[in-house]
């Protein structure tokens, strides 16, 4: 019946892929299957911090109090993924967040970090008004129910400061403070906390910062793409 459903609905609204632009089906969500298996995870060097080692040491997070215990982005912002994102984040083209939970839910497996709750950096209800959902939420969502765990929504965004796109490295720690708060209180969970972006990793740390003063056990980062600090491409 699904099958008949996709496809009289694709006789009538033709798809294309997002990245190449070839025809494909709706249950494809936007992205076909040769464009999609170029997304390629990004090679991790810090489990903490997923930045890069010299010596076995890494220079980002040994600099600055980091509470995140482990925490990697899925890939780079590049190709498909920026595609996936651009189109998700400022068309709102919703339904990408299915392709965004399978690659994270198969960077989870791999893994294999032991997690109790799943929970998304916040949106202000202004932003999601807006913007209809909160790109973040939806994609933690869907990856708790592929690894059957309860979604909880742990923290809110209490300020809404500038965007941390104009801000430089040192700034984007400062930017955050006092911008989310959590709610209620945790006894020793391990989290998973989903964000979109990652490019200092302030916005992770200063989330993750509050759920470890709120009582959590661990705190586990992803973020769907990696995009560096000077990258001035939208
Ligand atoms: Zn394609
Ligand atoms: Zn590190």
């Amino acid at each position: 019946m699904r099958q008949l459903v996709d496809i009289v609905f694709d006789y009538f609204f033709p798809s294309h892929c997002i990245a190449c632009g070839n025809p494909i089906s709706v249950k494809d969500h936007h992205v076909c299957i040769r464009c999609f298996s170029t997304i390629q995870p990004l090679e991790r060097g810090c489990k903490r911090c997923g930045g890069q080692l010299v010596n076995n040491a890494c220079s980002m997070c040994s600099m600055r109090a980091w509470y995140l215990d482990m925490c990697f982005a899925v890939s780079d912002y590049s190709g498909t993924m920026k595609e996936m994102l651009v189109k998700y984040k400022f068309y709102k083209w919703r339904r990408l967040y299915k392709k965004i939970s399978e690659l994270l839910y198969a960077a989870l497996l791999d893994a294999s970090w032991d997690v109790d709750v799943v929970t998304a950096v916040p949106m202000a209800k202004s932003k999601v008004r807006k913007r209809g959902f909160n790109q973040s939420e939806l994609v933690a969502k869907d990856v708790a129910q592929k690894i059957r765990k309860s979604y909880v929504p742990l923290l809110k965004e209490v300020r809404v400061w500038k965007t941390q796109k104009d801000l430089n490295y040192v700034d984007r720690f400062l930017n955050v403070l006092g911008r989310f708060a959590v709610e209620g209180k945790l006894a020793g969970e391990r989290i998973l906390l989903i964000d979109d972006v990652y490019t200092t990793g302030a916005t992770l740390n200063e989330c993750a910062r509050l759920l470890k003063n709120a009582g959590a056990g661990k705190v586990f980062g992803i973020a769907f793409a990696k995009k560096a600090l000077h990258d001035d491409l939208q």
